[in-house]
């Protein structure tokens, strides 16, 4: 079975003429499971031709604009299509005062419930159990409360009667985060990383100050928890040389993709 990963979004801060604030889509056995939602996160899935009716559940890393502003008009768009289905929605506790101005102002007429829970944890605790992936959240280390989001496999006795070597799959979201010395444990052993790279190396001061990372500190994760490929994305508008960002990774960490908005990575 493939886990299929579709970029949707790789700027920081804000949009610009080529890339969308960050999100992602992870599709496992049809259902869709969204990380973040910047703006414009709807176009992009009908670019990718994903079904709003199939996401089972959105996890919101933190509660920074280029990280939710596509949540209202992706809501909404679910409403019109007639969805039914609880949607279940993830992060920290303070976008439940953002899910309650849509829902006071917008939801009037909506068919489905927006099943929220605030993600609260010190450390790596699951929030979300579906039929085919455990989902867990972690703590990172950005200026304000956010989480970075795990996947794994459930592996079920069929697996193992067809394939007794069989490897559950998994994938970890790493979203706007310095460096800490848990990281690479909380994600130890995934088939694929998805790590910010919002700096080259030469701007570390700057990443610093601004709770981010380098691209070669994105690597530095990928290395330390045995990951099986590393895609970077969230790039400082700043960034001119992505020949120079993507040497930087792989000088560390060779299976390294750039992702670009669009890509999808299948694993
Ligand atoms: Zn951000
Ligand atoms: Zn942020």
């Amino acid at each position: 079975m493939n886990f299929t990963l579709t970029i949707m979004g790789t700027a920081s801060a804000m949009p610009i003429s080529d890339r969308n604030p960050s999100a992602q889509a992870l599709a496992v056995h049809g259902r869709l499971f969204l990380l973040d939602c910047g703006e414009g996160t709807q176009q992009q899935m009908r670019r990718a031709h994903l079904s709003f009716l199939k996401v089972e559940a959105i996890f919101i890393s933190h509660i920074h604009g280029d990280h939710l502003f596509g949540l209202f008009g992706l809501l909404n768009t679910m409403a019109m299509y007639g969805r039914t289905a609880d949607l279940y929605i993830y992060g920290p506790q303070a976008l439940g005062s953002v899910l309650n101005f849509y829902r006071s102002f917008f939801a009037d007429g909506s068919a489905y419930e927006i099943r929220f829970t605030a993600v609260d944890c010190k450390e790596p605790q699951v929030v979300h159990q579906s039929k085919w992936v455990t989902v867990s959240a972690f703590p990172l280390n950005h200026k304000i409360e956010c989480y970075g989001y795990r996947f794994d496999e459930i592996v079920t006795e069929r697996h193992w009667k067809e394939n007794p070597d069989y490897h559950p799959k998994s994938y970890a979201y790493c979203s706007d985060t310095a460096p800490f010395a848990q990281e690479a444990a909380w994600v130890k052993g995934v088939d694929l990383l998805y790590h910010e790279a919002t700096y080259p190396g030469e701007m570390a001061d700057k990443a610093a100050a601004r709770w981010h990372s380098t691209a070669g500190q994105a690597a530095q994760c990928a290395r330390d928890a045995g990951a099986g490929q590393l895609v970077v994305g969230h790039y400082s508008s700043r960034i001119t040389d992505f020949g120079a960002l993507a040497q930087e990774c792989r000088d560390i960490f060779p299976d390294t993709v750039l992702a670009q908005d669009g890509d999808i990575i299948e694993f």
